[in-house]
């Protein structure tokens, strides 16, 4: 694998960043998670329009264009053969000092990551999953937005952790006022009647791509769609229930805190929505 960083391609063990790099110092920096599917990169634009939203947000200069960035997205994956994959689009404040002043940063480093990946075991899709909610609230706003993509990932990998620690594959985060935020690198849906529902952004979440691509996608199939704040009673009396995420796609769940979701199987409405995306990723997107 040949690993972009700064407008040079590097073998992926000599693909270096300094360890003074404030993305690993501080864990300041943004990033972004797209797939390719068929020789297409899926909602390229989209995830290019957050990273800089990611940015603005900390105020980071970006050292390239939105269309600059899209190419050399499109040509990393070209340089690696990928037609079906997962990028990593990282850009950290750069090489600082060893305080935390960014000032100090003077160019960020962008840094692309054109490889594979599987998330979950194929099993798992066709089974759904058993999730918790966990004590790890998410980050308020007022501390550190959830909306901004960030390298600083420590509040979901603490519920990842809290996940593990009780044998099973994912968490549900709730915000400081218990309402449903998200899972740890997915956003949450549930199916209620003729309802899809899922946390307001406000709640915590993240502006999913695949969440709002989901949203559309049921509106077209008959799904009224809501917004609504959502306690962990909602969840366990859901008809169904999934996670969605560039790279998980779309994990039913069918059990959360020992309460069985649905029948415990994943339900038609999800599966629909499963076969809906899958369609919309093998036939869309920026060719390759
Ligand atoms: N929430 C969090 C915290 C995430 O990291 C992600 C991305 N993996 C998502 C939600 C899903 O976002 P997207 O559909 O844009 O990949």
């Amino acid at each position: 694998m040949k690993v972009y960083i700064d407008g040079k391609y590097y073998d992926e063990h000599k693909a270096c960043v300094s360890v003074f790099d404030h993305g690993l110092l501080y864990g300041d920096g943004i990033f972004e998670g797209i797939r390719a599917y068929n020789g297409r990169i899926f909602k390229l634009k989209e995830h290019i329009d957050r990273l800089f939203c990611s940015a603005k947000a900390i105020l980071l200069d970006l050292p390239l264009s939105h269309a600059e960035f899209m190419q050399a997205t499109v040509a990393a994956c070209r340089k690696n053969q990928i037609r079906d994959g997962y990028i990593r689009l990282v850009v950290t404040r750069g090489v600082g000092t060893l305080g935390l002043n960014p000032l100090k940063c003077k160019r960020p480093v962008v840094i692309i990551i054109a490889g594979k990946i599987q998330v979950y075991p194929p099993e798992l899709y066709a089974r759904g999953m058993d999730i918790i909610t966990v004590p790890t609230t998410r980050n308020l706003h007022s501390a550190l937005n959830p909306a901004i993509k960030s390298l600083n990932y420590l509040n979901n990998i603490l519920a990842k952790i809290e996940a593990n620690n009780s044998g099973v594959e994912e968490a549900v985060m709730l915000n400081a006022e218990g309402y449903v935020a998200e899972g740890t690198a997915d956003n949450l849906f549930i199916v209620k009647g003729d309802a899809l529902l899922t946390p307001p952004l406000a709640a915590g979440a993240l502006y999913g791509i695949t969440r709002q691509t989901v949203m559309e996608l049921a509106g077209t199939a008959g799904l009224r769609v809501g917004e609504p704040n959502l306690t962990r009673y909602d969840l366990f009396n859901a008809d169904e229930c999934f996670l969605t995420g560039s790279g998980a796609e779309i994990m039913p769940v069918v059990k959360i805190d020992g309460r069985m979701i649905g029948n415990g199987k994943p339900g038609r409405w999800t599966r629909r929505l499963v076969a809906d995306y899958r369609n919309l990723t093998n036939s869309t997107g920026e060719p390759i």
